[in-house]
C-alpha cells in the first residue's frame, strides 16, 4: 500500500531542485509544483502578477509573498494536487512557511517531509550558468553536466528549440545565492525544529542523488 505524500525540497539555486522534482514527478507520480515556474508563466502570460514580478525575478531577488501566494493558491486548486505535491522554490521565507502551514491547516493537508539539498556554494555559479531547458518539454540539460545524446536535439522529446533563463547569469545567480541564505536557510532550523527536516548530500551526480532521495519518498509512501 502506497499514499500520497507532500514534499518540500529546499536548497540554494542549482541545487538540484527542479531536476529532482521532474524525476520525483515520474517515478512517483507526485506532481511537481515550482513557483518559480508558475511565476516565469505568469510573465510570459503578462498577467497582472507577471508584470509585478518580472523585474524582481531579473535581479534575482524575492517576488512579495502576496503575489507568491496567489499563484501558489491558484494552483493548489487543482484536483491533481491530491496525487502529492512536491514543492520546488517555495517556502522561501519563513513568512510563506507560516502561510503554508495555514493554508494545510484550512484544507487538512500536512507537509509529510522537508528535503533539505546539501551542496556547496562555489560550485553553485556554475551549474546554473550553463543550464537550458528544452522549450517542448521542459527537460533540463547542461553545458558542460548534462548534454543532449545528439548534440542541439532534446533525448526526451527530440525538439531542436531550447531556453535559458534570463535570470540564470553569474551576477544574477550571486544576488540569488545571498537571498537564499539570508532569507530561505533560515527555514532548515524552522522544520528541523518541527521533526520534519531530512538532509540530503547532494553534491553527487544526478542519477545517485536521485536515488538516495527515491529512497526518502518510498520509505514515506510505504508509510
Ligand atoms: P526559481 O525558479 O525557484 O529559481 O525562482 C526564480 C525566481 O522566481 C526567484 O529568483 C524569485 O525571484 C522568484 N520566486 C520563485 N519562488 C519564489 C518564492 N517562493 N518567493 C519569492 N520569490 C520567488
Amino acid at each position: 500500500m502506497t499514499r500520497p505524500v507532500n514534499l518540500i525540497l529546499l536548497g540554494p539555486p542549482g541545487a538540484g531542485k527542479g531536476t529532482q522534482a521532474r524525476m520525483l514527478e515520474e517515478r512517483f507520480g507526485l506532481v511537481q509544483l515550482s513557483t518559480g515556474d508558475l511565476l516565469r508563466g505568469a510573465v510570459a502570460a503578462a498577467t497582472p502578477a507577471g508584470l509585478a514580478a518580472k523585474a524582481v525575478m531579473e535581479a534575482g531577488e524575492l517576488v512579495s509573498d502576496e503575489i507568491v501566494l496567489a499563484v501558489l493558491k491558484e494552483r493548489l486548486a487543482q484536483p491533481d494536487v491530491g496525487k502529492g505535491v512536491i514543492l520546488d522554490g517555495f517556502p522561501r521565507t519563513e513568512a510563506q512557511a507560516e502561510a503554508l502551514d495555514a493554508l494545510m491547516d484550512e484544507t487538512g493537508g500536512k507537509i509529510d517531509c522537508v528535503i533539505s539539498l546539501e551542496v556547496e556554494d562555489d560550485a553553485m555559479v556554475a551549474r546554473v550558468s550553463g543550464r537550458y531547458t528544452c522549450a517542448g518539454c521542459g527537460e533540463g540539460y547542461h553545458d558542460e553536466f548534462k548534454q543532449p545524446a545528439t548534440a542541439g536535439v532534446c533525448d526526451q522529446c527530440q525538439s531542436t528549440e531550447f531556453s535559458r533563463r534570463a535570470d540564470d547569469n553569474a551576477e544574477t545567480v550571486r544576488t540569488r545565492l545571498e537571498a537564499y541564505h539570508t532569507q530561505t536557510a533560515p527555514l532548515i532550523s524552522y522544520y528541523r525544529g518541527r521533526g520534519t527536516l531530512v538532509g540530503v548530500p547532494a553534491m553527487a551526480d544526478i542519477d545517485q542523488i536521485a536515488k538516495d532521495l527515491g529512497k526518502v519518498v518510498s520509505g514515506l509512501m510505504r508509510g
